[in-house]
């Protein structure tokens, strides 16, 4: 073996090695990038990021919540918020299983109820896996963190200053959204329904969740109003479906009803861009929507008490598949 170079010879070796070394570090590159590496590093340093900010947050307002609910683990994401945080969601229980739910909570940034009523209901879920056998739940806790992060009193928006319930892409959003925030709402900023229908990631992300896991039900948790409330099929109003599907849908609203001593059922009515519509009647997915009695952070625990056994019956409750047959619009892209 040669060990001594000439200086040319020295050169011609120096680049044969430097271009090694990019081939090596191309190989690598393309390796970590394959494998997700990189994705799920930083995906993960994000989740911490997010973790932190809301534990930050309670400790700032003395919410005197648990922290360990706002933990790093088990959570899965899908896009992200106007201000670059993680929009999160978990699951249980099989995808391909026919009781398909969701949970969605926080979307409102001054409602912190729900917020503790979202991530507090995962540890439920948990501690019950019962709860998630023949089943499939999905649950995404906070789906407007960037206006809980940066709420005050009466901050009911996303970054954007967008109400994430106007935004949804429904058929009258075009006509009437804005009409109508101009002349209810007297341009109020927190009703705002956002420059055009689905411009905002949180609104998105919500309906990929619908899309994607095409739930038979969906249960929204919001404050202060402590009502239920019923979008979906019914009779007269949502489109001709049979009427055991519409009897199975409505039966899910009393059945709740019968097991909550504190919510009473209110129609609230169905606006351009609420979930309501874009779910409960553009799709026909029965959707119950849970205001909780206050904002009031102390009473966090005790209004999930309230809710635990209805939001059990919600998960145990069976839709009839069957009665709904061909004229099933669950889930359709819009
Ligand atoms: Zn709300």
């Amino acid at each position: 073996m040669m060990l001594t170079y000439g200086r040319e010879g020295c050169q011609s070796k120096l680049q044969d090695c430097k271009s090694i070394f990019r081939s090596i570090l191309a190989s690598l590159l393309l390796l970590v990038v394959t494998n997700g590496w990189c994705e799920s590093d930083s995906g993960q340093a994000q989740i911490s990021d997010l973790m932190g900010k809301l534990k930050a947050r309670i400790l700032q307002k003395n919410f005197d919540w648990d922290l360990s609910l706002f933990h790093e683990e088990g959570w899965l994401t899908h896009g992200k918020t106007v201000n670059g945080l993680p929009l999160i969601y978990w699951t249980c229980g099989s995808k391909e299983a026919s009781n398909r739910s969701l949970v969605l909570s926080a979307v409102h940034g001054d409602e912190v109820t729900p917020t503790y009523f979202g991530f507090r209901l995962i540890e439920w879920l948990k501690a019950r896996p019962e709860s998630c056998k023949n089943r499939f739940i999905v649950v995404a806790p906070m789906v407007n963190p960037d206006g809980f992060l940066r709420y005050t009193s009466g901050t009911r928006t996303n970054y954007n200053k967008v109400d994430l319930n106007r935004n949804f892409d429904t058929p009258d959003w075009d006509k009437s959204a804005l009409h109508l925030w101009k002349t209810k709402y007297g341009s109020r900023r927190r009703r705002y329904p956002g420059p055009k229908a689905g411009s905002e990631p949180e609104t998105l992300f919500q309906q990929w969740l619908i899309t994607e896991f095409k739930p038979v039900k969906i249960l929204s948790v919001h404050a202060p109003l402590n009502i239920l409330d019923y979008d979906g099929p019914r009779n007269g109003v949502t489109q001709a479906f049979s009427d055991k599907y519409i009897a199975s849908c409505e039966s899910l609203k009393s059945e709740m009803k019968k097991s909550t001593s504190l919510l009473k059922f209110h129609g609230y009515g169905l606006f351009p861009g609420s979930l309501g519509n874009y779910a409960g009647k553009q799709r026909g997915i029965p959707t119950v929507t849970a205001e909780l009695p206050s904002t009031t952070a102390s009473k966090a625990g005790h209004y999930f008490g309230l809710l635990e056994k209805a939001t059990q019956v919600f998960f145990e409750y069976e839709i009839d598949l069957v009665a709904l047959g061909e004229k099933i619009k669950i889930s359709e892209n819009p």
